[in-house]
Order: structure tokens, then C-alpha cells, then sequence
């Protein structure tokens, strides 16, 4: 049985990091941080990192939090928790600075229905260059539409 209530925990986690990842680009990356995300949108220096990515570490301290919580508490949750965060991250990571912005390259050719769907709904996002009018705050989850030929 807790096996059944880790695996519902982790998906619950991961579900929830796509409302996350939507709710913190829409009102805090698009708001008041707009200042550490406007570098994806129209990139003003050479680095490969962007400062955008701060956004990045602040989910990883969240999970290493979890992870601390379940080694040093009687938290059990904390591990399907921080793993959860981890794996929504890391799938963010694949999907959207590999996959759709390259900036490693591989994965370049991929054109099953959902690299497709996922890529031209992103593609939506970034035709806004400022800060206001923005759609398509999610990522993984891609609106039906976006598989439509
Ligand atoms: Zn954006
Ligand atoms: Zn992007
Ligand atoms: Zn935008």
C-alpha cells in the first residue's frame, strides 16, 4: 500500500510542478522577476547561461529541501516529494532548453506529435518579446489545439 500511496505522491508532485512552472512564469516571470527572465526572450549578452535560469536553482533548493525533509524528519513524503520536483525539472530541462531552444544539440531532429505540439505552442510564447500579452505560459502539458495539423 505505501508503495501505491509513493508512486501517487510522485505523480501528484510532477502534475503539480506543471501548475507551478505555468503559475511562475505567468505571474512572477512575465511580474515582478521579469527582470531575471527578459534575458530568454531577447537574449543582451553572450553567455550560454541566462539569468533566467535562476529559476532553475530556486526549484532545486525546493527539492533538496524535500530531500533533506525525509532524510532528517520522519516525513516520508519528502522523498517522492523532492523526487517528483527533480523529474519535473530535469523533463523541463529536456524539453525545452534542449529539445526546443538547443542549447545542447541533440535531439534536433525529433518530429513525433508531441515534439511537434510542444514546440509550436512554445514558439507562441516567444513571438512576444516584452513582458505584457503573453500566452502559452505552460510547457509540458500542451493545449489539444497545438496538435492539430
Ligand atoms: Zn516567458
Ligand atoms: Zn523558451
Ligand atoms: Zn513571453
Amino acid at each position: 500500500m505505501h508503495t501505491v500511496y509513493w508512486i501517487l505522491i510522485f505523480l501528484g508532485t510532477y502534475c503539480f510542478m506543471e501548475f507551478m512552472a505555468w503559475f511562475t512564469h505567468k505571474y512572477v516571470m512575465h511580474g515582478f522577476l521579469w527582470s531575471l527572465h527578459k534575458d530568454h526572450h531577447k537574449k543582451d549578452h553572450d553567455s550560454w547561461f541566462e539569468r533566467n535560469d535562476a529559476f532553475f536553482l530556486f526549484y532545486a533548493v525546493v527539492s533538496i529541501v524535500f530531500f533533506l525533509l525525509w532524510k532528517y524528519t520522519s516525513f516520508w513524503a519528502g522523498l517522492p516529494i523532492g523526487v517528483g520536483i527533480f523529474a519535473y525539472g530535469l523533463s523541463y530541462f529536456i524539453v525545452h532548453d534542449i529539445f526546443i531552444h538547443q542549447r545542447f544539440k541533440l535531439f534536433r531532429n525529433a518530429n513525433n506529435w508531441y515534439a511537434k505540439g510542444v514546440r509550436r505552442a512554445h514558439k507562441i510564447h516567444h513571438k512576444h518579446l516584452g513582458k505584457k500579452d503573453g500566452e502559452c505560459f505552460g510547457m509540458l502539458f500542451v493545449p489539444f489545439k497545438y496538435f492539430k495539423k
